[in-house]
Formats: structure tokens, C-alpha cells, sequence
């Protein structure tokens, strides 16, 4: 059972400035979002100025924001994660805007693994949207290996190096070649944001996809690089595959 707190006022009154409530359309809940937070972030030795927003997807709508912070506590959070996005620039009003839907990526992004290129886009990605002056990197924490989960991956890392492809990896596995659900991350993007978007990507599958989730796309920009020994196969089997364009391609999860 949770427990009763009582919280001070003034934190309360804080938070309350601060969180959004976004009611799902379909009436099963509402998404929660925090921020803007200020996030100087470090970009190879530059300091860029983010703004950060935190999600969270609730079955209860409600207003009454003390209600949904006294359950924080009893909720274990970290067993599920949340995702957010890092906002640059005068992103509401700028004509034109950068967005970036980055699939989590536990060993590109976080340890560097070459195996992908996740983390090399990551990084690009954020300095495109610097660059360009206005954008916004959503990082979405439940497309771990294209939606089927850190564990799940680490068993289809290990079929991939008994010759399976990435996408019949996961299909071995039970899953689908790609799960990943884009919903709560557009309804986000639409409160931050009504005008079009400039989507970095290099997979026209997933500018479909998200078209059809209704997202306003007015262009899409690519991002390749960091091809290695290690790589080559993954990024192979994303251009035979997986519908993506170039020449080069990426090996576990993103786009
Ligand atoms: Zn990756």
C-alpha cells in the first residue's frame, strides 16, 4: 500500500508549475510531463543549453498533482524507465525544427559498443539540432533493441554471432523484427510543438510510421558514420531489410 504523506506546500506549488498534464485522446490515462528542466550539456568540450522534460504515462488523470507525486515513492520507478526529450532553441515558435526519436541504445549510447552506431547518432544528432538552432532528441527508453528489451537483446547479440541477421535474431526470439510504439513521445512533441518538424533519420519506414501516428513531418535529414568491422553486417542488413536507403546502416535498435 502506498504510503500517506503530506507534502510542504511550497513543494507542491513548485512542482505544480512545472508538470503538465496531457490527457491520452483515447481516454485510458495521461501522460505527466516535467519541465522544462535547464540541462547544460557538455558536446565535445562546447557547452550547449537543453532543456530537458521527463514523461510519465499514468492510468489516472487528474490535476490534483500532490495525488500523483504521493505515489512516486511506492511506484519503483527505476524498475520502469522513463523516457524524455532535450530541448534546444526557441522550439515552439523557430519556422523550422530538428527532431530526433532515439531509440535507447544500453550498449551504444552508454558503454560506446561499435556493434551499433547509436551512440555516434546520438551525439550527431545533438549537435545537428545545436547547429541548426532549434530541435528537440527524444530518447526513448522502452525501444531497447527495437522494443524487445535489454535481456532479450543480449540473447539475440548472441545469435547474431552464430550467424543470425538482426532481424531474424529477434524473429528466433518470438518477437517482431520491430515493436516499437511512437504514441506517447508525438503526443509529447505535439504539446511542445505544432508546427512541422525535420525528422533525422535514415529509414523512411519510420517517417511513415510516424507520419501515420500523426506526426506533422515536413522533411527528413540522414545521419551515417562510425561504419566499422564490427558494425558492417548490422548496418547491411538494415539497408536489405529493414527499407533503410544508404550504403552505410547501424546494428541494433535506432531507426
Ligand atoms: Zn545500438
Amino acid at each position: 500500500m502506498p504510503v500517506v504523506q503530506s507534502f510542504d506546500p511550497k513543494v507542491i506549488s513548485l512542482l505544480q508549475e512545472k508538470i503538465k498534464l496531457i490527457p491520452s485522446a483515447e481516454g485510458d490515462g495521461a501522460i505527466y510531463l516535467v519541465g522544462p528542466i535547464k540541462l547544460p550539456v557538455n558536446l565535445d568540450g562546447e557547452t550547449a543549453e537543453f532543456k530537458w522534460y521527463c514523461w510519465l504515462n499514468c492510468k489516472e488523470v487528474t490535476e490534483n498533482f500532490e495525488a500523483i507525486v504521493a505515489k512516486l515513492s511506492a511506484s519503483n520507478l527505476a524498475e520502469l524507465q522513463q523516457s524524455s526529450v532535450l530541448v534546444h532553441g526557441d522550439f515552439a515558435d523557430d519556422a523550422s525544427a530538428l527532431i530526433r526519436f532515439h531509440s535507447i541504445c544500453h550498449t551504444g549510447d552508454i558503454f560506446g559498443s561499435k556493434r551499433c552506431d547509436c551512440g555516434y547518432q546520438l551525439k550527431q544528432s545533438m549537435k545537428h539540432v545545436v547547429e541548426h538552432g532549434s530541435g528537440a532528441i527524444f530518447y526513448l527508453a522502452n525501444h531497447e533493441g527495437r522494443g524487445i528489451g535489454l535481456f532479450s537483446k543480449a540473447l539475440a547479440y548472441i545469435l547474431q554471432e552464430n550467424g543470425y541477421d538482426t532481424v531474424d535474431a529477434n524473429l528466433q526470439l518470438g518477437f517482431a523484427d520491430d515493436s516499437r510504439d511512437y504514441g506517447d513521445a508525438i503526443k509529447v512533441l505535439k504539446s511542445l510543438r505544432t508546427k512541422p518538424v525535420t525528422l533525422i533519420t535514415n529509414n523512411p519506414k519510420k517517417l511513415e510510421a510516424l507520419r501515420q501516428a500523426g506526426l506533422d513531418v515536413e522533411d527528413r535529414v540522414q545521419l551515417w558514420g562510425d561504419v566499422s568491422d564490427y558494425n558492417r553486417n548490422y548496418l547491411e542488413t538494415k539497408i536489405q531489410r529493414s527499407g533503410h536507403l544508404n550504403d552505410n546502416e547501424r546494428c541494433c535498435n535506432n531507426d
